[in-house]
């Protein structure tokens, strides 16, 4: 049975004035996203804009020989497909959904008419690709600068922040794309945490067992781009939030009540 969301639990939709938010809506379509699932691939046209309720994306920039490398996460915190605004449909980077979880999506057509005409959207748009170069650019400097294990915390605390839990889905494989380094590699930063107790991993689920305690063994990285998410959205674009009429939303031509999911 498929889950009903409201629009506002994404925080970049939640702080856009009722007139542009009322114009927005009934073109957005709600699909579940499975974990692992690729939303597109370096070199694909993105045929979506996503902007995710439950669910995190990672994005990977994919170098010579396919290396692949972590620069950044997506969550309800935004938007994802954001080449389309420049005029460029065709990925430069590789987008993975990190748990089963729900988005709503809007064609990049009309994405690109509405954020044409739409003045807020477009500031906060603006603001929002400005953090996620701010955030791409620690995390170059990261994965160049700090060691695996430190590096491994970062990403498992930005995905727990995004999803809302301490649990989350993760296969080995798909660390090795994320750290840009070798199985044995990341096998031993993996041991090292669960020697320490700091996570605890079984059948593709990692737990966090103290949140407190693995906080600590991140790198000084984890903190400054987690302070970059919550100064995201200016005091105006947050009061604004609050205006936006909660009664009922057409999404995708459909009238559905507003069920908050976070
Ligand atoms: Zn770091």
């Amino acid at each position: 049975m498929e889950h009903i969301i409201t629009p506002t639990a994404n925080k970049l939709l939640a702080s856009l004035p009722p007139n542009e938010f009322d114009h927005l809506v009934p073109k957005l379509e709600q699909v579940e996203l499975a974990f692992g699932k690729k939303i597109f691939d370096r070199g694909e046209r993105i045929g979506h804009v996503y902007f995710p309720i439950s669910t995190v994306t990672t994005l990977l920039t994919v170098g010579p020989l396919d290396l692949t490398l972590e620069i950044g996460l997506v969550g309800p915190e935004g938007i994802l497909g954001l080449p389309v605004i420049a005029g460029d449909k065709v990925a430069p980077y590789c987008a993975v959904a990190q748990a089963n979880g729900t988005a709503l999506r809007m064609s990049a057509e009309d994405f690109e008419i509405e954020y044409s005409n739409a003045e807020t959207l477009q500031r906060i748009i603006l603001r929002f690709s400005y953090v996620k170069m701010v955030q791409a650019s620690l995390a170059s400097a990261c994965h160049r600068f700090h060691e695996t294990e430190k590096r491994l915390v970062r990403w498992i605390l930005m995905t727990s922040d995004r999803i809302a839990t301490s649990e989350i889905l993760v296969t080995r494989d798909f660390l090795t794309k994320i750290l840009g380094e070798r199985p044995e590699t990341v096998d031993r930063a993996f041991a090292s945490l669960e020697n320490r107790n700091l996570i605890k991993y079984s059948r593709n689920r990692l737990v966090i067992p103290d949140r407190v305690a693995l906080e600590a063994a991140a790198c000084k990285c984890y903190k400054i781009i987690r302070d970059e998410d919550d100064n995201f959205m200016p005091a105006q674009e947050t009061a604004e939030r609050s205006t936006v009429p909660s009664s009922i939303y057409t999404l995708g031509g459909k009238k559905t009540p507003p069920i908050a999911v976070l």
